[in-house]
């Protein structure tokens, strides 16, 4: 009976892979540095997987394998809806970020992602950080965002946060007419690496921000530098605001959560800031305009993509700014549809996938 269940969970794992279009998923383990990661790979089709690394104490490997799914991917409708050549992939290492993480973790980390040859791609996510990746580049040199000191680009947080305004500004134009955050007020939960500039950025332009952290270091921190009033961070979501910004994590829209949105607009980086997919109806329904997470925090993809070709800040602004032209279409093409924003956003991602699968029907040689 032993190896029994171990079976009926691979079936388990293969089934998912079909419904969601994964095409590999990898687990490493390393006895050295104890090591565990899950490399998703979802959809090769617009070319190479990128994705980030997060790190978490998830409470049971399947917590770890279900967020790397559904992370891996969001990452290609992220890169196929910015307009980027490059597939959907994830890692996810199970530990805990404060205590767990060594030069070994991160040397056998990316020993693992050598083997894949380039077909694959990762850098900081939640829980890691643009320095730990100065381990894995010892082992291979298929690694995005690096720190400039070691030939990348650096953090990602401010040019996500870049995106976001632009998702912010789409949303502000197409519920009132102006893209000014003069005077509106805007929640923003979650004041990390991302966060901490969408409140920054919104203060700058006269928008009264209201801003939350479970931890409190964090938020007395940001809310003596910006001047910002804290507040309770399990308060957010019920806060009235014409702009809800969630920088944290994800499922905070859900079956609960839902009904007690008091916001006119949701933008923020946060990614599967959905429990379901069917929950853009639900917003729809109660007229919140929803910005798709995959669109609205594309900066730091965009900018990471853009390492590989060989930087130009110049280029990889103009990209993120081009968020908010894509959105106003979609936004405009919802309603005159009666469609959610997210399904209009997956049909214009899944033509992308196919035209570009199509074209590469076309021998070179
Ligand atoms: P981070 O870890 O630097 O910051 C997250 C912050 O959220 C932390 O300060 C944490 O204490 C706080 N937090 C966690 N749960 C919370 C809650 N329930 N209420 C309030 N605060 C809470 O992460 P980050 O890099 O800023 O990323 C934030 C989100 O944006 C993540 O979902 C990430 O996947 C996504 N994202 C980040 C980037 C990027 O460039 N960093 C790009 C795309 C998407």
């Amino acid at each position: 009976m032993k190896g029994r269940p171990s079976v009926a969970r691979m079936m388990d794992i293969f089934e998912e892979m079909a419904r969601r279009g994964h095409e590999q998923v990898i687990f490493n383990y390393d006895r050295t540095s104890g090591l565990k990661a899950i490399i998703a790979i979802h959809d090769t089709t617009l070319g190479p997987a990128l994705g980030g690394c997060r790190m978490l104490p998830y409470a049971t490997e399947e917590a770890a394998l279900t967020d790397v799914l559904r992370l891996s991917e969001g990452m290609t409708y992220k890169a196929a809806a910015a307009g980027l050549d490059y597939g959907g992939g994830k890692t996810v290492v199970l530990g805990d970020p404060a205590t767990d993480k060594s030069e070994a973790l991160f040397r056998a980390l990316g020993r693992f992602i050598d083997t894949l040859n380039g077909r694959y791609r990762t850098g900081e996510d939640v829980g890691t950080s643009e320095n730990d990746f100065v381990h894995s580049l010892r082992e291979t040199r298929f690694l995005v965002g690096l720190p400039q000191a070691y030939g990348g680009s650096g953090d990602t947080g401010d040019n996500t946060a870049l995106g976001v305004m632009q998702a912010i500004r789409a949303g502000l134009m197409h519920r009132f007419g102006t893209t000014s955050l003069k005077g509106r007020r805007v929640v923003v939960q979650g004041l990390g690496k991302v966060g901490y500039h969408v409140a920054r950025r919104s203060v700058e332009e006269g928008a009264d921000v209201i801003a939350a952290d479970i931890n409190p270091h964090v938020v007395g921190r940001v809310a003596s530098e910006l001047g910002l009033e804290p507040m309770d961070p399990w308060a957010v979501v019920e806060t009235s605001c014409d702009v809800f910004s969630p920088c944290a994590l994800g499922n905070v829209i859900n079956a609960e959560t839902v009904n007690k949105l008091e916001c006119q607009i949701v933008a923020g980086s946060a990614n599967n800031q959905l429990e379901d997919d069917s929950l853009a109806d639900t917003l729809r329904e109660k007229n919140i305009l929803y910005a798709p997470d995959f669109i609205a925090n594309a900066g730091g993809l965009i900018q990471v993509a853009n390492e590989i070709q060989g930087y130009n800040p110049e280029r990889v602004k103009h990209q993120i700014e081009s968020i908010y032209d894509l959105l106003l279409a979609i936004f405009e093409e919802a309603e005159r549809t009666h469609q959610s924003t997210m399904t209009v956003a997956m049909k214009h991602v899944r033509q992308r996938l196919v035209l570009v699968h199509d074209i590469r029907r076309i021998r070179t040689s």
